[in-house]
């Protein structure tokens, strides 16, 4: 996207009355309506076999019935009250476009789930659920009252997003399997039926040790070891937070974060059920504390990571650079002497020295260009 483009869509002022709330509510139904409709009409392709088996189709077609209504409705007040009607035709268009894809062939056939797909149905249901939740959340209790939720960045942020869930499979190609097949080799041992047959939440408590250990480690080495920082400096680049910044990772962090969580889950052994509670769990706690909202939480800041702790990560101020490492345990810095939490609210964010592009094709190539230049986040 250009840069005319990018300021034409980023940091827009959404004040009730001018219709561009309406509008954004309408593109956004009638987008997640297309590509829901898609996600029925070709399910072989764009569905992740692992999270369908999880949900309802009959339940998520009548959201998807819901969501053009919601666009068709918002787009049509947009296109009253904006100054332009072209962003409520717009909606409107694209919510006309999924009932009509919807209104074709959307019974899922028996799938054979071991071909390649793109994990579409992944990425349109957590975005919405993540919205709902999210938007609303940041619009009660914001942490910086003049953001929008149009912020600086947001389109780079959905970008990142749309690759981390769509990419799925290629993602778990690099990750998940090659530890699978490592396993599959080898016998079981018997400390991993010890560990399996542990009470789960006592599995849950065991798995955030272990990860967390490992996790601090790698994030520490990340932004102490200057070729790593400029692959993670593309995470921290952000300069306004909110949940979607979670999601600005480069391709070769997020390969490496997910192997390094994985490892110890798998050779260790824990029972499924346990490691799925943890990955839900863990998804929705990174994004939390990204958020733009300013709860404090008193005695639990220094048990677990939250907003105010992880912002201190990111921000830009002197006492707070290579600090605050732990993902979910603060105690690891506590241990390792690298916590930061003052008084006040962290209030600058983003990179000291580095350069970054904002575009998603070009902080890919940013680490390999600036190899070699510069230290860590200094
Ligand atoms: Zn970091
Ligand atoms: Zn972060």
């Amino acid at each position: 996207m250009s840069r005319r483009l990018r300021e034409k869509y980023e940091d827009v002022d959404l004040t009730p009355g001018q219709g561009k709330g309406s509008a954004t509510v309408s593109i956004f139904f009638g987008a997640m309506a297309l590509l829901g409709a898609l996600c029925f009409l070709m399910p072989e392709l764009l569905t992740m076999p692992e999270f369908r088996a999880a949900y309802n189709p009959e339940v998520l077609r009548y959201a998807l019935q819901v969501s053009i209504a919601i666009s068709a409705g918002f787009g049509l007040y947009a296109m009253a009250r904006h100054e332009s009607p072209g962003y409520g035709l717009t909606g409107m268009i694209l919510a006309l476009t999924a009932a009509l894809l919807a209104s074709g062939r959307i019974e899922a056939p028996d799938i054979d789930s071991r071909g390649l797909y793109v994990g579409l149905d992944y990425f349109v249901l957590t975005l919405v659920v993540l919205a709902l939740v999210f938007i609303p959340l940041e619009r009660a209790f914001p942490k910086d009252r003049q953001q929008s939720i149009l912020r600086k960045g947001w389109i780079t942020d959905l970008k990142y997003f749309m690759l981390s869930h769509m990419g799925v499979q290629l993602i778990s190609f690099f990750t998940v399997i090659p530890i699978q097949v490592f396993l599959h080799s080898v016998t079981t041992w018997d400390f991993q039926l010890w560990i399996a047959s542990q009470p789960l939440w006592l599995q849950f408590i065991e798995i955030l040790l272990v990860v967390d250990l490992g996790t601090y480690w790698i994030h520490r080495a990340m932004h102490e070891v200057p070729a790593l920082w400029k692959f993670h400096a593309i995470h921290h680049s952000t300069e306004q937070m909110n949940w979607l910044a979670s999601s600005r990772l480069h391709l070769l962090e997020i390969l490496v974060n997910r192997f390094a969580g994985y490892l110890p889950i798998f050779v260790l052994g824990f029972a499924p059920s346990a490691v799925y509670a943890y990955l839900i769990f863990i998804s929705f706690h990174a994004i939390f504390i990204h958020a733009n909202v300013r709860f404090r939480f008193p005695v639990l800041r220094w048990i677990l990571a939250t907003p105010e702790y992880h912002h201190w990560h990111h921000s830009s101020e002197d006492a707070a650079i290579d600090r605050n490492y732990a993902g979910f345990l603060p105690i690891y810095d506590v241990l390792f002497r690298t916590a930061y939490l003052p008084k006040h609210l962290a209030s600058r964010y983003g990179t000291v020295s580095d350069d970054i592009p904002e575009g998603i094709v070009g902080q890919f190539w940013y680490p390999f260009r600036s190899w070699g230049k510069g230290r860590s986040r200094q």
